[in-house]
């Protein structure tokens, strides 16, 4: 009885859907997935907000000899599977309502492919072009002295997000480890391989885009020699699952950065094109391919596209444009909500973000796992393991897709709810 009066309530909370909303577009596939799965209302009430929300002020002294606040979030959103897990970004731009929705993701995709974590986010409001790195090494070293009640091992492990790094990573794990009077290198992942960072942690988005893509054509009786392949970005989703790809024998016919892109319908040498990007900053003047902009390679012919740029790029105004078999989603958020239904009446296979980006979050998870350990493995063990792990995933959710009879976005949602949900309901609601 119960259960039907809040199932009601999970439609009446659908709000219409703000299409470039992150939190919007997160809470609708959210609200979908826990109505098919007839969640019950008192785990949904728990598990449709974050578990805490730091809201700090940084003072920092920057190089004037003035100090200057800066504000700062840290968002927790779930621990049912283990310590919170997430990464840590600086933007001028950057809010708490998007820091929200990002932690929120990284429960939903640390469940997905079923790795014991829960989900994090953090980010601080600063444009880190416009200082220097001392400036930034007080700033990152004062948050992490805030946060740290909250992160640690066992608590909260942050990681490297849009303008933090390596760098960024080592500067926390020190400050931490000064506090605690020893070193803590579990306390972060995406750290420098020499201070406890993992092999293959680098390429690990990318390849973990290879392996989807693998496992998606054989769902089409394709080969990689016979499939095209089209990937927005160049950075390291893109450029190095674009690689990997090429490396492989797929043919990559186009690629971008964010001026714009070049197309070969032949096929691209991409190491070639990128370290002609590399050196020249831009692919304009690359011989032998045709330039197109971004709008354009979207609606490119191809079997398989790789949107690894940036969010919203597939929306309602050009899903019904989109030519390929198979979206293999390497940002976060590339595709709207609106855009899914699209996508999936025009019989698109969409491997969603949640999974097919994930191979960076499971080596951060083995990082952790050696870190702990204090013993560290062959790059070949990390990228068998983040193979065999990948796999397993993309198979749950090809399964679980089919066993409900829904596309595989809800799909994906639907599977680490039930994960979580089912944690949560055993350990107790501490209520
Ligand atoms: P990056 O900065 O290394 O590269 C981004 C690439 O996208 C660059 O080639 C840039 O020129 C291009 N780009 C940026 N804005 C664009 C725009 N508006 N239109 C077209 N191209 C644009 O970033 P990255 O680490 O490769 O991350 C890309 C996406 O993947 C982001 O959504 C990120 O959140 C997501 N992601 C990254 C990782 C990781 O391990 N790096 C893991 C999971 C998800």
């Amino acid at each position: 009885m119960a259960t039907t009066m809040y199932s009601t309530m999970y439609v009446d909370d659908i709000r219409e859907i703000k299409e470039e909303n992150p939190f919007e577009s997160m809470m609708s596939r959210f609200d979908r997935a826990a109505q098919l799965l007839d969640l019950d209302p008192d785990l949904y009430a728990v598990l449709r907000v974050p578990n805490r929300e730091l809201k700090v002020y940084i003072p920092t002294k920057m190089d004037s000899g003035r100090i200057q606040v800066f504000e700062g979030f840290r968002v927790q959103h779930n621990f049912a599977r283990g310590p919170a897990k997430g990464g840590i970004r600086y933007a001028p731009d950057v809010n708490i309502d998007e820091v929200r929705a990002l932690a929120a993701w990284m429960t939903w995709k640390c469940a997905v492919v079923n790795v014991p974590f829960g989900g994090a986010k953090g980010g601080i409001i600063c444009d880190p072009q416009q200082m220097s790195v001392g400036e930034l090494e007080r700033m990152t070293r004062r948050y992490a002295a805030e946060l740290l009640d909250f992160i640690g091992p066992e608590k909260d492990v942050p990681a490297p997000d849009m303008n933090t790094n390596e760098q960024t990573m080592a500067w926390i794990m020190d400050t931490y480890s000064m506090h605690a009077r020893h070193t803590v290198t579990a306390v972060v992942t995406g750290k420098p391989i020499d201070l406890g960072g993992s092999s293959g942690r680098r390429e690990a988005t990318g390849r973990g885009i290879l392996i989807v893509v693998n496992e998606a054509i054989k769902r089409f009786k394709m080969t990689p020699a016979e499939t095209r392949v089209v990937v927005q970005g160049s950075g390291n989703v893109g450029g190095i699952g674009a690689r990997l790809l090429h490396e492989s024998g797929y043919k990559v016919v186009a690629i971008s950065d964010i001026h714009g892109g070049i197309y070969n319908p032949g096929g691209i040498n991409i190491p070639n094109a990128l370290e002609y990007l590399r050196t020249t900053r831009s692919f304009e003047g690359y011989e032998g391919v045709e330039f197109v902009s971004n709008e354009e390679l979207l609606e490119l012919e191809c079997d398989v596209l790789v949107p690894a740029a940036t969010e919203n790029q597939i929306n309602s105004q050009n899903a019904d444009r989109i030519k390929c078999k198979v979206l293999a989603e390497g940002a976060n958020g590339p595709t709207t909500a609106a855009a899914d239904e699209i996508l999936h009446r025009n019989g698109v296979f969409v491997v969603p973000d949640i999974l097919a980006n994930a191979g960076g979050v499971t080596v951060s998870y083995f990082e952790w796992v050696q870190d702990r350990m204090g013993y560290f493995w062959r790059e070949d063990v990390v990228n068998e393991r983040l193979q065999d792990k990948m796999v397993a995933s993309f198979n749950d959710l090809c399964r679980y897709a089919d066993a409900h009879s829904v596309d595989t976005r809800t799909a994906a949602y639907m599977l680490a709810i039930d994960r979580v949900a089912y944690d949560t309901r055993m350990r107790g609601i501490y209520a």
